[in-house]
């Protein structure tokens, strides 16, 4: 049978435009639909316009150390709809460069959303296309816990969004996002709480990284609450919200913001007209192949909710692009090793097992740690210390982590990772010449272990 297109892809994201651009190039013919932004949640309210943020509270404490090297600066003003405008005509500028990239390279944009009505065909905006293969590249959205009142707090979402700068805010999560975002309200000037359920925060994160992130958020002033959760939330007749947590404690705020995760994208995308099958946690289930249980059907990126990040979505992309258009250049995705970043105030950088992962996969381990005062806080007051650790295998001698808490520790990482995928060991760390001075050389210089 004819069909309209070789590979209908639903969402213009990271893994969906990629996939459609590769296909295309490869000679397919490829369809896009999306329904919202162009280039998806990283481009228009994720790892983009965060950034952008970031680097917008990270000016406060340049500020603030820039008397110890002579600047005198009358009392900086922060405006924050200058920030979002400037932002928002930067996100609009990529929304156009996504158009052009698809249109370029011969990908067939419908804008609406689309829906799957049986195994080769999708219906948007009224019309009807078939397809020999449907990509589902529909990614997550954000999901609040129903709790009272559950209706007066944000997301990441709206976040971007603010008209202003909200005075006190309490952010609810202890992953990604609720670190990444207390960090750009306090660097801001909001007066900030992170409230976390558990222990400590960043669950999943070597236990020095979380420990000294918690410590360096602590000095600078941040109130952390850990073992806290909000039982309900109510808005009072100032507009002002009034938090009760479950242990009976109440907390004032302008802003309540939840971080607490992700679910996948499905809401009326016709999965019950094909035979996709869900994973108990509602993501798409797909094989090592990203085929569902449909086969016409393959899904990738943040709706298969295995690793939500966008280099991760693109290498998927670009895996199934391969596989169905150029199968002799086919090569799996390798989920081992994958770096990843926390832009939180000071950053955190991280590559490889963490020295618990190492423990419970059986290795004998060796620790490196050090703690130093950067060098460019030396002419301030700041008291802010970098951590860098090293989890080594005590019999092969092969890194197995590296993990940094402190400025630009994301920069740093992805040169780390090459390392790490290739296979060093610490003594090939050991002969490697630093760069001086820089804090990065740290790495190739600690000599003792703190821990066997
Ligand atoms: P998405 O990028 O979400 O794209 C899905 C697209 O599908 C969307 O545009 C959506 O509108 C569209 N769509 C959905 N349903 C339909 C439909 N039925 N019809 C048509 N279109 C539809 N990752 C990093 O690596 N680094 C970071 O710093 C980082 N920061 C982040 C910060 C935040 C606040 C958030 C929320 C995420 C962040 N991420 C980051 C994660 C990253 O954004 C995602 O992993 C990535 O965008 C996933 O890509 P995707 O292609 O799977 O989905
Ligand atoms: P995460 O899964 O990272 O964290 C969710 C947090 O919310 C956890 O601390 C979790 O606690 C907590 N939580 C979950 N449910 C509840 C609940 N009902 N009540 C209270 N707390 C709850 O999700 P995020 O939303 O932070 O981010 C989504 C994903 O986006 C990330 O996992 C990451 O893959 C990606 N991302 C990547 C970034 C980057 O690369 N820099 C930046 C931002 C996002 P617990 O640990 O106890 O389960």
């Amino acid at each position: 049978m004819a069909y309209d297109f070789d590979l209908y892809v639903i969402g213009a994201g990271s893994g969906g435009v990629r996939a459609a651009r590769f296909a295309a190039g490869f000679g397919a013919k490829v369809a896009v639909a999306e329904s919202r932004y162009l280039g998806g949640t990283c481009v228009n309210v994720g790892c983009v316009p965060k950034k952008l943020l970031v680097y917008g509270a990270h000016f406060a404490e340049d500020f603030e150390q820039a008397s110890g090297f002579g600047w005198g600066l009358d009392e900086a003003q922060f405006d924050w709809p200058t920030l979002i405008a400037n932002k928002d005509r930067e996100i609009n500028r990529l929304n156009g460069i996504y158009r052009n990239l698809l249109v370029n390279s011969g990908v067939t944009l419908h804008e609406g959303h689309a829906k799957i009505v049986d195994p080769h065909q999708v219906e948007i905006n009224g019309e009807r296309f078939t397809a020999k293969n449907i990509l589902i590249a529909t990614g997550g959205w954000p999901q609040i816990p129903e709790i009272p009142g559950h209706e007066h707090a944000i997301s990441s979402n709206q976040a971007f969004f603010l008209k202003e700068l909200p005075k006190r805010v309490l952010v609810v999560g202890g992953g990604y996002i609720a670190v990444e975002f207390a960090g750009i309200f306090h660097g801001l000037g909001a007066e900030t709480t992170l409230l976390y359920r558990g222990e400590l925060f960043l669950r999943g994160f070597d236990t020095s990284v979380r420990k000294h992130l918690q410590e360096e958020l602590t000095k600078r002033g941040m109130d952390l609450q850990f073992n806290a959760d909000i039982e309900r939330i109510d808005k009072l007749s100032d507009g002002s919200l009034k938090v009760t947590l479950k242990d009976g404690r109440q907390l004032e705020a302008d802003c309540v913001f939840y971080a607490t995760g992700r679910r996948p994208m499905l809401d009326n995308l016709g999965l019950e007209n094909t035979g996709v099958k869900l994973d108990r946690k509602g993501f798409v289930e797909v094989d090592e192949l990203y085929q569902t249980a449909e086969p016409s059907i393959l899904a990738l990126g943040d709706v298969i909710g295995r690793v939500q990040l966008t280099p991760v979505a693109l290498a998927e992309g670009m895996a199934v692009a391969r596989r169905l258009f150029k199968p002799e250049q086919y090569r799996p995705v390798d989920y081992k090793m994958i770096p990843t970043a926390v832009f939180s105030l000071p950053n955190i950088g991280t590559v490889g097992l963490t020295e618990e992962e190492a423990r419970e996969a059986g290795h004998e381990v060796q620790i490196f740690e050090s703690r130093f005062r950067p060098m460019k806080l030396t002419l301030t007051e700041c008291q802010e210390r970098t951590l860098m650790k090293l989890v080594v295998d005590a019999n092969t001698d092969k890194v197995l982590g590296c993990h940094m808490v402190g400025p630009e520790a994301g920069e740093i990482v992805q040169g780390l990772a090459i390392a790490l995928k290739a296979g060093a060991t610490k003594r090939d760390f050991d002969e490697t010449i630093g760069v001086h001075p820089t804090a990065a050389e740290e790495f190739v210089t600690m000599r003792t272990p703190v821990a066997g």
